[in-house]
C-alpha cells in the first residue's frame, strides 16, 4: 500500500507540473497575441494586478492586455 502511495504521489506532482505547463503555455500564446497586436508593442511579463494578463510595453507606457493596468515609466 505504501508503495502504491507513492506512486499516486508522484502521479500527482506530475499533474501538477503539466498544469503548470500549461499554463506557462497559455499566458506565453497570449505574450505572443499581443506582441502581433502592433508594432512597437512588446510583451514583458505577467501583469502584477491580474496575474493571467499580459504586460506589453508600448513606447513608455506598460499595459495589461486582459485588466487594463497601466503603468507609465
Ligand atoms: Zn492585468
Amino acid at each position: 500500500m505504501s508503495r502504491g502511495g507513492g506512486r499516486a504521489r508522484r502521479l500527482r506532482q506530475l499533474e501538477l507540473r503539466v498544469a503548470r505547463l500549461e499554463e506557462e503555455v497559455q499566458w506565453l500564446r497570449r505574450a505572443v497575441e499581443a506582441n502581433g497586436e502592433s508594432l512597437g508593442t512588446l510583451a514583458v511579463g505577467p501583469c502584477p494586478k491580474c496575474e493571467s494578463g499580459v504586460l506589453v510595453r508600448h513606447d513608455d507606457d506598460l499595459h495589461c492586455t486582459v485588466c487594463g493596468y497601466t503603468r507609465y515609466l
